[in-house]
């Protein structure tokens, strides 16, 4: 029900965590995070409050300085862990706020191709699709460019990719997602809430706005053509 990702320099993890707390107010079942460590996806889920996440974290640390955090209210598969995102293949990680209504139809077609799933979630087809992209050689840009032409219903989603540090995209159609401008790190997050303890600079998308994140700067588009979006001042503080 709230989502968070960060590229930077220092290790996310503490600040997913920080973040995830302010979105706690919205609601959710399970809750995890997603690093990269030397290029591979890691991966913290828990049933439950944040706290069973912290008590995994605590004892499981998980390093990177590039990471994605999720709180889960569930439409599609139970609350547990294995239905809790982030939601990774070898080659992506995916946290998803909203419906994919033709998730059904995306899954068999997917299933039909071979792939097997994971979890139970609507979403994981998202992560699934991606990585057939991936697979044909497109870029991640390419990817997520082409599965937003394939899906149907509401999300916000930011997916960070194995081997690729540099990066962090997100995506929105009908649930909200903002981007973060720091000074040595660029956030992605539901709102000005989750991003107020790292910045007050907030860039809020657009339906069908997709936006690729370096840890400098935040580029937008519509399809295959870049936007500009302003950059307001949020009011909120950390
Ligand atoms: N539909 C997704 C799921 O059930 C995302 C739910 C949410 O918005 O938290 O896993």
């Amino acid at each position: 029900c709230g989502l968070i990702g960060i590229i930077g320099r220092a290790p996310v993890t503490p600040l997913l965590v920080e973040a995830l707390k302010r979105l706690e107010y919205r609601g959710y079942d399970s809750a995890g995070v997603a690093t990269l460590i030397n290029g591979h996806i890691e991966r913290r889920r828990a049933e439950g409050k944040l706290f069973n996440l912290e008590t995994k974290l605590a004892a499981e640390p998980l390093a990177g300085a590039i990471g994605i955090g999720h709180t889960r209210w569930a439409t599609h598969g139970k609350p547990s862990e294995r239905n809790a995102h982030p939601i990774v293949t070898g080659r992506v990680a995916v946290v998803h706020n909203g419906i994919i209504e033709n998730f059904q139809q995306l899954k068999d077609e997917l299933l039909a191709e071979g792939r097997t799933f994971d979890s139970d979630t609507d979403t994981e087809v998202v992560a699934q699709l991606l990585t057939v992209y991936l697979e044909r050689q497109l870029s991640p840009e390419e990817a997520m460019g082409k599965a937003m032409q394939r899906l149907r219903g509401a999300f916000a989603l930011v997916a960070l990719f194995s081997g690729r540090h540099d990066i962090l995209l997100g995506a929105r159609r009908g649930s909200s997602l903002a981007v973060g401008h720091g000074d040595m790190a660029m956030y992605l997050g539901t709102d000005a809430l989750a991003l107020a303890p790292f910045t007050r600079r907030v860039t809020y998308l657009e339906d069908d706005d997709w936006v690729v994140l370096n840890a400098q700067e935040a580029r937008i588009f519509q399809g295959h053509s870049e936007v500009r979006r302003a950059i307001r001042e949020s009011g909120i503080t950390g």
